[in-house]
This record gives C-alpha cells, structure tokens and sequence, in this order.
C-alpha cells in the first residue's frame, strides 16, 4: 500500500470511529484502525487459506490456553507493511512505539500457551492446514504488582478498549448441553497471519452467552435480578483463566471449561465435514486430525464418541475405532501434581451421556488388555476410571493415535517412568517432539538490530522463514568487526530495557552489568529460590572481601504465583526482600543489584530477553519439560547458565557446552541419590549454605506474616480445604501460622507432610551453581570471547525454530 492511500485510510476510520482529528486520537482508538485497516487487507487471503483448507487434509489444535501476546506488531511484520505503517503513522505525528501500551492477550499461563501461540504462527507461515481453538475467556492471567514485596492480583480485562483482530461469527454459534444448564457457544476468530506468503490461518476461541439471555417476563414483574440470571450463569463458564501452572484443580467450572470448548470444537468440525460431504462420514479421519494439548481438551474423546453415536447415529464400534485415529495427545509435564484426574461423581453430574461413554471406553480397554495378557492385578495401572476418579492421561494415552512429548529427554522419561505400563504394551504410539519458538516474534519483532544485521552479513532474510539458515554465519565467529557489531546490538538492547525497566519498576540498572535474568512462572522445579539463595551468598561473599575480581552483575527477576500456591508467593517476597537489602547497601552498590519486575509476560519477554547477559535455566534435572524461555534467550545472543534438563540438553547440544555454563546434578544422579538424600547434611558441613539458608529464620529478613500473611493464610486454607483433605489443610495453617519464610526453611530441611525435605535438591547444586557463576563472572571480563560465545549460540539456535517442530508434527503425527 502506498504510504499516501495509507495516511488517508487511517484519517478517514478516525474520523468515522472516533469522530475526531488525527492528533487527539489515543493510542488505543489508532490501535483499533490500525487493526482494522489491516484485517480489511487480508481478509481475501483469509477467506481463500480457508477454502484450502477445507478441502484437504488438515489438524485441529485443541488448547485451553493460547498465550498471543500483542498482535500489532507481529501481524504488521508478517504481512510485510511495517515500515510502511511506520511511515504513515510518523507522518501523522504518532509514533509506533506508542503501540507498546496496548494490552497483552493472555489466555494462558506460561510455556504451554506461548507454545500454542508460536505453533500457530509457524504453521501459518510454512503452509500448514492448522486451525486452533480454545476459550475466550473475559479475563485473561491476572496482572500482578508488587506492593511491598508480596504479589497482589488484578483482572485482567483486555477486551476494555475492543478486540479489534477478532470477528464475532455468531452465525457459527453451537449449543453445549450439561445436565443442569444449556449455554451458546460463539465463536470470535482471530486471523494467524503467516509470514510474507498470503496464508491467512484461524484461531477461532468460544465464548459462553445464555441461549436466552434476558428474560421480558420475569422483567416485567420487576424481578430484575433473576431476569438476567441465565445471562450471568452463562457467562461464568469463560469469564476467566484459571492461573494455575503445572497444576490442577478439581474445580467443576474447570470441568465446565474444558467440555465447553471441546464440544464446540468438535460440533463445529462435524458441522464443516457435513456441509462438504452431507452424512457419509467414510472421510472423516482421513481429512481431519486433532492435536491435545496436554490432557484439558481430553474430554474431547469421549464427547466425539457421543456425538457421532447418539446424534449422528453411527455404532459405538466404529465410532470408538474412529476416535483412535483421529486424536494425538501431547504430555507437558511429568508433576504428579498436574496430571489431570476428574471425580466420576462431578462427570455423571454435569454430562451423563459423556460419563456412559467413558465407561464404555474403559471396558474396551479391559479387554484389550485381557487380549495383550497383561496379569489381572497390572490392570490398575491402566484403568481409565479407577478409585471413582477418571484418569485423563491414561484416557489420551489410549485412545491416542501417538502419544508425544516436548523434548527428549522428558519423551524418555514418559516412556521409562511416567507412562512406562503404557509404553510397554503400545510402544508405537510414543514419540519426540522438541518445542520450538517462532522466530518472526522471537527475533524479527523483539530484535530489529540484530535482525538487520544477520539480513546484512545472509544478503537475504530468509532466514525468518528458515532459521537453520543462521548457521552459516559461524564463519563469522572470529570475524572482529562483525562480533564487535554484535557487542553493540546487545549494548544497544540493555539500554533500551534498562529505559524500560526504569519506567516500570523504578530502578536504575547499568550497562556495563552483567545482566543475568531468570522469567518464567514461579516454581518450586523451577528452582526461583536456589538462585536467590546463590546471590546471597555471592552477597555475602563480597562484604566478606572474599570475592576480589567480581564483574558487576544484575539480576533480573520476573515471574507469576499461582495466587493459591503460598510457598511461590513467600519465594517471591524472599527475592524482594534480598533485592531491599542489596541494593540499600553501599558496600556493594557497584558490584550487585537485584530487581523482580512486575508482570512479566509476553511483552515484557519481548524486552528482557534481547537485553540478558545470562539464561537462568536451572530447574532440578527430569523436572522442567522442555522450556521455551531457554531457546529465546539463546536465538537472541545469551549464554544458558543451567542444569542439564529439559531442551537445555539439546541447546548445548546445538550450540557447544563450551558456549554454556552447564552445572549440577544429572537426572541420573538425581534418582540415585533421592531415597538417601539428606539436605541437613548439607547445611551442616558447609558455612556458606547454612549461613544463607539461616537467614530465612533468623531474623535478617521479615515475610510480614503478621501484617500481610493472616489474610493470604484464610485464602490459602479455603484453597486448601476445597482441594486436598482437611487433615493437610490443617498442616497448611500451621506452617503458615509460624510465618512463610519459616515454612521455606523447613521445607528446606526437615519436609513436610506430603513431600520429602529439599523435595527439589536445591542444596544438593548450591556449590555447583555458584562455581559455574563465578566461571561465567570471570569469563565475562572478555569481552569478545564472551561475544563469541553468545554470537554460537544465537546462530545456532535454528533447530529450535517452531517451523521445524511443526513439521515434524506434520509429517510424523497429523500425516499432511
Ligand atoms: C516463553 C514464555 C514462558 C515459558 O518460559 P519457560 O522459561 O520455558 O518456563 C512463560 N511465560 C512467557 C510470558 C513466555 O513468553
């Protein structure tokens, strides 16, 4: 589009929106034109990507969580108009950059929804037939400030200023039956902009309304209230993400979720296959395969066989073998603790019909396992309904077409451990599918510097459409002018995110720190307090004179408690009280600073990571997945300071463990140590971790439990209560009653009721983890050795291009 038509288009949808001139517009009334404008603009690409894919072979990519982030700038790159908005925006006295105030969609947690997020993105942009769905939720993860020191929880209401890259098509709307209520399902599409090629891909997310949403009787005689009360029982169904990460909730509107969202899912497929081929179903599996992500759209098994037997009349036989070619089932965790499990009685409740095909599913199962010989007294492990709860995984895991993890090691675990019995009986069904990140927003948008440059030195960006291309430049490694332009790119960056930290938190940051940054969800695995744990000792370590040459460090902090999870919330504020004590103590004001940012998600991901030093990836090895956070910090120049666990295992693979600061124990000597396992040992004999670990109960910092944690402590039993049995409840208060930083130290060393002292071996690496710190200080003062070293890193991050995962999924799984 000429820059001229341009500037007219925006004037006139201002004047015709907003009724106003150019220059008292808001940011976001020239977001929704924006918005607007280019979703007129693609919106014949989009209707012709979906004609293709109608026609041939496709998949479906069932999600409860979808974490998109902000759409403007991707979508503007993508479709190749940038620098030409840019342009026309500058020439109306606006800057693009103002864009940044724009609301993040966050329908999801953590890694599991970005990853939704980036495998749509890479499908659209290498042409494969993939459409998501999943749930509109009214408010998406909260948002969190940090009010002294302790996380506090907000709504988050990202639809207050419009929703400008969704269509309502309430044409399409279906009806979702449960027992006691019938709701609407409508669904909102949202374009998937592929990469410069003219395919226009589909997230298409439910929403609840009430079927009759006002009531004119019961109105009429002034009875207001229950006049809109369907309205509002509708409505709850997706009013809200739920914010647990890596865990589960036995909650019945959880349940109400993910068979809303399922069934509108699947009657909407059927609906498209029999508007093209009436009732012959004879195609069905051969044009349509389905991906669940993780066991919350499991239900969508049983609810498959429901419809095609008792509203399309097919035999349960056949509509059973059907299910077992359609469905694939990805595993995103080995926690024991959020592996899904429903009560019957809460499935019978809600939706019967659904129930009796379970039942069905499992006496297929009986006798399938009878046939296989697998002994009477092994059949437990397999049931599908067992100790009146219906085992989601074991459901997906059988009816599973193949059955995949997220990378390879935890594929392996999955097979040796998690789901061994079902590995040795269908040792087909289990696959390897590394995550991957899409480099359009991972490098192309969050990195334009470092972009340009490899376009430069490559004569061409095909590399956004190929990562693997990046390889090449590893000629460059020793190449001065080109590794000291790389030096200047993430100078460059830090400056921008120490502006941008400023704004947000209030403190000062310095270039010439290093910046060592660890962002992802609040964790026990994940190991948050291990690495605060290490800075103060490092603290410490310096007052005491010991640590004489120490390249000054910043370390960087952002991550999201499960507002429930009260042992996340208490690591949360021992990092803050840590950051209060460092960085008001002159002593150390040119070596340390330690800073938690507020809200971190997919935006404040876009602004941390080209500016990060250092990788923090230290989760207990066999714990973390895979990560995704890793592969964007390595594709944007950072070295991974880690554990050899999850995707880390294949980035040093890819990139030199050389390149790498790599430390701490292996899976395998997790699991030889863990029955024998004494952390008091530890503490004992070494000073340095005694001293840090003490100083959770003696009195150098507060958790202002008096305050703060009586209030949390009534939340935290409710949760508790509803959850897990009274007695643990119980265990819960007192823990909480002696103060959270206390409960952390005994968490640390003596263990609680339902877990094993230093459950996550955290004093088990504290050495370790602070040797190869120190080595990465060290190596630091080179600079371009140091250089080197993220520059191998970056280039050979190609394997980790979400392009490839999805191909893989394509070939391998949905055979397209
Ligand atoms: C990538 C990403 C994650 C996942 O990070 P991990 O380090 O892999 O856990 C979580 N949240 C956001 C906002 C992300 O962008």
């Amino acid at each position: 589009m000429q820059i001229k038509v341009l500037v007219e288009k925006i004037k006139e949808n201002i004047l015709r929106d907003y009724d106003k001139e150019v220059d008292k517009v808001t940011v976001q009334e020239m977001h929704n034109v924006v918005a607007k404008i280019a979703i007129t603009e693609i919106s014949k690409a989009w209707h012709e990507s979906e004609i293709r894919f109608n026609e041939n072979r496709h998949a479906y990519f069932l999600s409860a969580e979808f974490l998109m982030g902000r759409a403007v700038q991707n979508n503007l790159i993508c479709m190749g108009i940038y620098d030409e908005v840019k342009e026309a925006l500058d020439q109306l006295g606006f800057d693009i950059n103002k864009f940044e105030e724009i609301e993040d969609m966050a329908l999801g947690n953590g890694g599991l929804g970005r990853l939704a997020a980036c495998f749509l993105d890479s499908a659209a942009s290498i042409n494969v037939p993939l459409k998501g769905y999943g749930i509109r939720y009214k408010y998406g993860l909260f948002k969190q400030t940090i009010e002294d020191g302790f996380q506090k929880e907000y709504a988050d209401n990202w639809t207050s200023f419009g929703d400008e890259w969704s269509l309502r098509r309430f044409e399409d709307s279906v009806k979702i039956k449960f027992n006691d209520l019938e709701v609407l399902a409508v669904p909102y599409d949202m374009p998937i902009i592929g990469y410069e090629n003219d395919n226009i891909g589909t997230l298409r997310l439910w929403q609840s309304e009430a079927i009759k949403d006002f009531d004119f009787e019961l109105f009429n005689n002034c009875k207001y209230d229950e006049a809109i009360k369907d309205k509002t029982i509708a409505e709850n169904i997706s009013a809200g993400l739920y914010p647990n990460d890596n865990t589960y909730e036995g909650k019945v509107l959880r349940f109400r979720q993910q068979y809303f969202f399922t069934s509108a899912s699947l009657q909407d497929l059927l609906r498209k296959y029999k508007e093209l081929h009436g009732n012959d179903f004879s195609k069905l599996v051969s044009l349509n395969t389905i991906q669940l992500n993780d066991t919350h759209p499991v239900i969508a098994i049983p609810e498959f066989i429901r419809l095609m037997t008792l509203e399309n009349n097919m035999k349960f036989d056949e509509a059973f073998n059907m299910s077992k070619e359609i469905f694939n089932y990805t595993n995103h965790t080995v926690m024991a603790e959020a592996l899904e499990k429903w009560d019957i009685s809460l499935i019978k409740s809600l939706v019967p019909e659904v129930y009796e095909v379970i039942e069905k599913i499992n006496e297929k199962l009986i006798e399938e396992l009878t046939e296989l010989k697998v002994r009477k007294e092994d059949l437990d492990k397999y049931e599908v309904i067992k100790d009146n709860q219906v085992h989601m995984a074991r459901l997906a895991t059988y009816i599973g077409k193949s059955v995949n993890g997220v990378a390879e090691i935890h594929s392996e675990i999955l097979k040796k451990d998690t789901l061994k019995e079902w590995y040795e009986i269908y040792p087909e069904k289990f696959q390897n599918k590394t995550n991957g990140i899409t480099q359009r927003r991972w490098l192309a948008s969050c990195n334009k510097e470092l972009t340009e440059l490899y376009t430069r030195l490559l004569g061409d960006n095909s590399f956004l459409k190929d990562l693997t291309k990046l390889k090449s430049l590893e000629k460059y490694q020793d190449d001065k002018e080109v590794i000291e332009e790389f030096i200047q790119i993430k100078k460059f960056k830090k400056r921008e995110l120490i502006d941008y930290i400023y704004k947000h938190e209030g403190i000062k940051l310095e270039e010439h720190f290093i910046f060592d940054v660890q962002i992802k969800r609040l964790h026990e695995y994940k190991r948050q307090l291990m690495n605060a744990l290490s800075i103060l000792d490092i603290y410490f370590r310096l007052k005491d004179g010991e640590l004489k040459d120490f390249t000054p460090t910043a370390f960087i902090f952002g991550a999201k408690a499960a507002p429930g999870y009260a042992r996340a919330k208490a690591i949360i504020k021992f990092i803050n009280e840590i950051a209060d004590l460092i960085n008001n103590d002159i002593d150390v004001k040119d070596k340390l600073k330690v800073v938690f940012v507020q809200n971190y998600n997919v935006s404040y991901a876009e602004k941390l990571i080209p500016g990060a030093n250092v990788s923090e990836q230290i989760s207990t090895a066999g714990t973390e997945a895979s990560g995704t956070g890793n592969m964007k910090f390595m594709l944007n120049g950072a070295v991974t300071l880690g554990t050899y666990d999850g995707a880390n295992i294949e980035i040093v693979r890819e990139a030199g463990e050389e390149n790498n600061y790599i430390f701490g124990a292996t899976e395998e000597e997790i699991l030889s140590i863990k029955d024998s396992y004494d952390p008091v040992e530890i503490y004992n004999n070494n000073k340095h971790i005694k001293r840090v670990v003490d100083t959770l109960i003696d009195g150098t910092f507060s958790d202002g439990y008096e305050e703060e944690v009586i209030e949390t402590k009534e939340e935290v039993v409710e949760v508790a209560e509803e959850n897990i049995e009274e007695k643990e409840a119980q265990v819960v208060e007192e823990k909480l009653v002696e103060g959270t930083f206390k409960e952390l130290y005994y968490a640390l060393l003596k263990g609680t009721h339902w877990h094993q002292a230093d459950h996550y071996f955290i004093l088990n690496d504290l050495d370790r983890y602070f040797e190869a710190r120190i080595k990465l200080n060290n190596d630091f003062k080179d600079e371009f050795a140091f250089a080197k070293k993220c520059f191998i890193n970056s280039v050979n991050a190609g394997f980790f291009s979400s392009d490839r995962t999805i191909k893989e999924y394509a070939e391998e799984i949905w055979k397209l």
